[in-house]
């Protein structure tokens, strides 16, 4: 396999910890018992590649096994924060944010005895519609958010968002790192290739030519991924009625995940969020305009 050439930029890899029927479905429900073996086979697959991520984990996860927590930290892993109760931030109160945040912070921080920084929302609902989250996460003592999808997609995104690193001014005129998940240019737009649904579904030889492009561009990208999508059988195991269009469009290509994650750590550098943060150069800022007023 051929590496990139010969200094190239670092790409991030992320997982978002979270138990598949519960942040999917329906926040109320209980976790299930398969997210820390998946979990573990992450661990493995990165384990085998001597490649250390960065672990936005559910504060949920974090109370059901505190020691799958302490597993991550133990190996090198950068931990950070998925929330505590995966509910979308957009149909929460700014003061229901701030407890999700604060809960799922000190619960990371307890078990292992390092400050907990960075924060990815739940399916990425921080938009045009609630930023004052972006207050709240300053405020809470977080210091970079990957939650802002660069593009406008049916339940989430912001068009025009930078699809680069950005030190973002808040509403009330703090500064928060914004480190977007990967998307390329093709055909004259942008397309996601940072993770989920586009991921499983794109052939890897469009991933790597997007993760190509960024980086000859001199920019490293920011791949998320969950560890339900190391499970291939959770829909024919799981005893939950789970709809046959729901179930095609999430477990369509979970079975060449893996191998698909496998390929492109081997064909490209990667490391943490931090990493990748620390070699950035100057950082351009941004502030969103909201023409409504809020
Ligand atoms: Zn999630």
């Amino acid at each position: 396999m051929m590496k990139e050439t010969s200094n190239p930029p670092i790409n991030a890899i992320s997982v978002d910890v979270e138990d598949w029927l519960q942040s999917t479905i329906d926040p109320k429900l209980p976790l299930t018992d398969r997210f820390p073996s998946s979990t573990r086979a992450v661990l493995d697959a990165f384990a085998s590649r001597d490649i250390r991520g960065t672990f936005f984990i559910l504060g949920l996860v974090a109370e059901k096994a505190p020691e799958l927590v302490r597993e991550i930290h133990a190996a090198g892993h950068e931990v950070q924060s998925h929330g505590y109760g995966h509910e979308l931030v957009y149909t929460i109160s700014p003061e229901a944010f701030r407890q999700d945040l604060d809960r799922s912070k000190k619960l990371l921080e307890d078990l292992i005895g390092a400050r907990v920084t960075g924060y990815r929302a739940p399916a990425f609902t921080i938009t045009l519609d609630n930023l004052w989250a972006l207050d709240v996460l300053v405020e809470c003592g977080f210091e970079y958010d990957s939650s802002v999808f660069p593009l406008k997609t049916g339940r989430y995104g912001i068009d025009g968002a930078p699809w680069y690193p950005h030190r973002l001014k808040t509403p009330s005129g703090y500064e928060l790192l914004e480190v977007p998940v990967a998307s390329f240019r093709c055909v004259g737009r942008r397309l996601p290739i940072g993770g989920g649904g586009y991921f499983r579904l794109f052939p890897y030889a469009v991933i790597r030519g997007g993760l190509r492009q960024l980086n000859r561009a001199g920019h490293g990208a920011t791949i998320y991924m969950h560890p339900y999508e190391y499970d291939p059988f959770e829909f024919r195991e799981l005893g939950y009625p789970v709809s046959w269009k729901m179930r095609l469009h999430q477990s369509l290509g979970r079975r060449g995940f893996p191998g698909k994650i496998d390929r492109m750590l081997v064909d490209f550098r990667f490391g943490t969020m931090k990493d990748l943060i620390a070699s950035l150069g100057e950082i351009p800022s941004h502030e969103h305009r909201v023409s409504n007023g809020r």
